[in-house]
């Protein structure tokens, strides 16, 4: 019963390897519920030493906590989750920057800053 390509999504279908790569952008998130974690995360005692420190996660620029919003490093719409590894205070300017960027744009933008 060996098969060569058995990888299996959580249903247990099995996963073409041309379909991975779409496979974690079709994971289910429960978008609403994570957004309600996000908040929950957003008053908690730990997000707020991390704005305290000020600094922007991508371009590490320092700013007033008011000047960060908090920001999913995998988005939601992606499969990420409102979980502390996946969440990092980003400036307004990088948070638009990243919105309104192709993934491969934003890589490039990231390099950019990161050779400053
Ligand atoms: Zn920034």
């Amino acid at each position: 019963m060996a098969k060569r390509d058995n990888k299996r999504d959580r249903y247990g279908n099995r996963i073409k390897s041309d379909e991975l790569f779409h496979f974690t952008e079709m994971m289910p998130v429960n978008v609403e519920e994570e957004k309600q974690k996000a908040r929950k995360l957003r008053s908690s005692s730990w997000w707020k030493r991390k704005m305290g420190d000020g600094h922007c996660y991508y371009c590490r620029e320092q700013f007033k906590p008011s000047e960060l919003t908090m920001d999913h490093l995998i988005p939601l719409a992606r499969g990420g989750r409102s979980e502390k590894n996946n969440l990092v205070p980003c400036c307004k300017e990088c948070n638009s920057k990243k919105k309104y960027m192709m993934p491969f744009e934003w890589d490039e933008y990231l390099q950019l800053i990161s050779e400053k």
